[in-house]
Order: structure tokens, then C-alpha cells, then sequence
């Protein structure tokens, strides 16, 4: 029976794809729980256990644990984050130590004022009253949120911002243009099935500040597009449409035990080996900022990353036409064509970047920013892009 074998590749324009993703979407690979929603769970059942007249004595230590675990985080993301952390801090109300609580706004305040001298998150700042009482909040609020969340009302909410009809007929209808007129390398059907199949789920910033998922992610094992409560409440359909983008985007999967997505967009992976992340996302914004839905784009968004695409077009012996990035990035990896010949558009891309600079030069750019982060690589692209294909202690001389 062929299913049962390892390593089975499936391409996206089967029908079989279809079955495919109908079964990932009921993995559970998105965490959908909330900051603090351990000690939450744990309090409520407390709370559940003294109503009911029982001595909840010996249950206070694993809430303290859980408290402190809590606090702990908190300065973590404080310290890691900290502008953006105490924007999504001024969405919050506060209970604060006073018997009126401190609004969100006020609390950033405090908390700006308080400037670097140790943490905001400290007990001398936040006692753990305070804290615990801003934690169940905090919790009870995201799954108010998440309740009323759903792809249906998220539609009609960012809709409001819109001329007419939908906002995923309207980006439907945008993408469908740029298929027309050959600038997306995307069948209609491969957009009609993404649209109507992928999962949307929202998540809480402030968890997701402490995991990879930031405004908003897509997880391609399992066709689910996440967006934070923070950016869903803010209305904003810019972190929707890039994560839509990376739906779109051309993948490859493989069975290995279970489906799992080897290409999204320009992203590879294979076991622990990861590449051109920057490039997939770099790809996708500027996508996404191409659109024309009537939204405002802050700069910041994968910029660099953006920076170095752009580099990397231009700065070699000879110009990289952007057509051959994107249509590598929707390629499908087809599995009935001969074998090596699987993804044409990415061999084409990878041919014209070889040409232009050096054999290999794709990775060894990767491995480049890798070792000395993205600033240093733009600078360097600038400069002299050598310096990055031929390593100095290396075999060729200039
Ligand atoms: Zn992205």
C-alpha cells in the first residue's frame, strides 16, 4: 500500500492534497492557550474547591510557583521586547495595589517612568496580589476574545475598513487581477481551495511575545493562519494579508509518519536545517504591501530582510528579474515530473542567482547572516558582495 511508505511527497494539485489538508487542519499544532492560563485553571479550581468548604491550604504552594513562573516571563519578555511589550501592556486594564486599578495607558506610564533601573515586573513594583489579580483578567479577556473570534466575524470586522463586499472576497478578487495578468504563477483553483480551507485562530501577543508567532503566523503543517488578539482588536488587515500571502505560497510536503511541509514560499526545511527565512519573508511583505487594500504599512516590518532582497536583485554581475522570485515562490512541488525537474521555477531562480553572483552564492548568503546578523549582511551586499562568496581564508583569490 503506497500510503503507508515513508517519505511520500505530495503536490498541492492533486486531489489528494485536498484530503491531505482536511486531515491537517485537526492537528493541533498552534498553541491557542494564553498567557498565564496554568495559574489561571489552578486558581479557579481553588476558588471552585473553598466554595465548596474544602481546605485549600495545600494547594497555595503550586500557585505561588505558578505566580513567580508568571513573573519570571514577564521580565523576560520586558527585558527582550520592551517597547512593543508595553504597547501591548497599555491593552490591558490593570488591577493595581490602589482600590481603583490603573488603566493600561497609566500603566505604561508608571512602567516607562520607572525607565531601566530594575524591573517593572519586580515585587517591590507589582505585588503578587496585584499580579495574580492582572493575570486572571488578562486570561478571562482573551477567552471572551477568543469565543467571538472566527473567521466569519473577523471578516465582517476588518470589512468595516473596506469599500465593499468582504475582505477576503476583496483580496480574493485582487489576487485573481494579478493571476490574470500573469504576475502571480497561481492557479485559481489552488487560491479558491486555500481560501475556503485555511484555518484562522487568534492567540494572545503577550504569550506569543515568549514563541516565534508575533503579530501573526502561518503554521503550514497544519494550514492555520494565527493572529494575535492584540493586532485582530486593532483592525488591522496588513498582518492578515501577509500571513494570507504565506497560505498562498507554494509548498512541498512530505509524509514522513505525518505530512509535514518541506517548502513554504522560499522557505526550506529538512530535519534541523533550516533556510532563506529572510527571503521567504522578505518575499511576502513586500507582497502584501503591493496590494491595493487601503491600509497604512509602518515600516519596520521585515525591513532589512526586505533590504537584502532587494540587494540581492541588483547587486550582482547581472540584475535578478523579480519574476523569478515569485514565481519560485508559488511553485507547488509537482512529484509527476521527472525526478530533478520537480520545482522548474525554483531551478530557474537558483540558476539566475548563480549566474549573477557565484555557484552556491544562495546559501552561502544564508549562512552569512546566520554568523553575523542582518545589518552586517546589508552593509556588506553594499559594499562588496565577494565578501561574502568567497570566504577570505578561502581557495580563490580576488
Ligand atoms: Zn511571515
Amino acid at each position: 500500500m503506497p500510503e503507508a511508505q515513508e517519505n511520500v511527497r505530495v503536490a498541492r494539485t492533486d486531489k489528494a492534497y485536498l484530503k491531505v489538508i482536511e486531515k491537517r487542519q485537526n492537528w493541533d499544532n498552534c498553541d491557542e492557550k494564553p498567557f498565564g492560563h496554568e495559574l489561571f485553571k489552578h486558581i479557579e479550581g481553588m476558588q471552585r474547591l473553598q466554595a465548596s468548604g474544602y481546605d485549600i491550604g495545600g494547594l497555595t504552594e503550586r500557585r505561588n510557583e505558578l505566580l513567580s513562573g508568571c513573573r519570571e516571563d514577564l521580565q523576560k519578555m520586558e527585558t527582550l521586547h520592551s517597547p512593543r511589550f508595553l504597547d501591548y501592556l497599555a491593552e490591558f486594564r490593570f488591577p493595581g495595589d490602589s482600590n481603583h486599578g490603573w488603566s493600561g495607558f497609566e500603566a505604561k506610564r508608571k512602567f516607562e517612568s520607572l525607565g531601566k533601573n530594575g524591573s517593572n515586573f519586580s515585587k517591590d513594583v507589582l505585588s503578587d496580589k496585584s499580579l495574580e489579580k492582572l493575570i486572571m483578567a488578562h486570561v478571562k479577556r482573551f477567552k471572551d476574545f477568543q469565543v467571538s473570534f472566527g473567521r466569519h466575524n473577523y471578516d465582517l470586522f476588518i470589512y468595516s475598513r473596506r469599500r465593499n463586499g468582504s475582505f477576503l472576497l476583496n483580496f480574493s478578487e485582487d489576487i485573481s487581477e494579478k493571476i490574470e495578468n500573469g504576475e502571480f504563477l497561481l492557479s485559481k483553483d489552488v487560491l479558491k481551495q486555500q481560501l475556503e480551507r485555511f484555518k484562522l485562530i487568534t492567540v494572545d501577543g503577550l504569550r506569543s511575545e515568549l514563541t516565534s508567532c508575533r503579530d501573526g503566523c502561518f503554521d503550514p503543517d497544519t494550514n492555520t493562519v494565527a493572529i494575535t488578539e492584540q493586532e485582530a482588536r486593532l483592525n488591522e488587515m496588513k498582518t492578515y494579508t501577509h500571513e494570507l500571502f504565506h497560505a498562498l505560497s507554494g509548498q512541498a510536503l512530505i509524509r514522513e509518519g505525518r505530512y509535514k511541509t518541506q517548502k513554504t514560499g522560499l522557505y526550506f526545511t529538512a530535519g534541523e536545517t533550516y533556510r532563506f527565512r529572510w527571503l521567504n519573508e522578505a518575499v511576502t511583505e513586500t507582497l502584501a504591501r503591493q496590494l491595493p487594500v487601503e491600509v497604512f504599512f509602518e515600516d519596520g516590518v521585515y525591513e532589512n530582510e526586505r533590504e537584502i532582497y532587494k540587494l540581492l536583485q541588483t547587486k550582482g554581475k547581472i540584475p535578478i528579474d523579480k519574476k523569478l522570485f515569485l514565481n519560485a515562490y508559488f511553485e507547488n512541488y509537482d512529484h509527476k515530473l521527472p525526478y530533478g525537474e520537480r520545482m522548474p521555477e525554483w531551478k530557474k531562480l537558483s540558476a539566475a542567482i548563480n549566474y549573477a553572483y557565484y555557484p552556491g552564492f544562495l546559501v552561502k548568503l544564508d549562512n552569512f547572516i546566520e554568523a553575523n546578523g542582518i545589518e552586517k549582511t546589508i552593509e556588506v551586499m553594499q559594499r562588496d558582495w565577494t565578501e561574502i562568496a568567497i570566504p577570505k581564508s578561502g581557495i580563490l583569490k580576488k
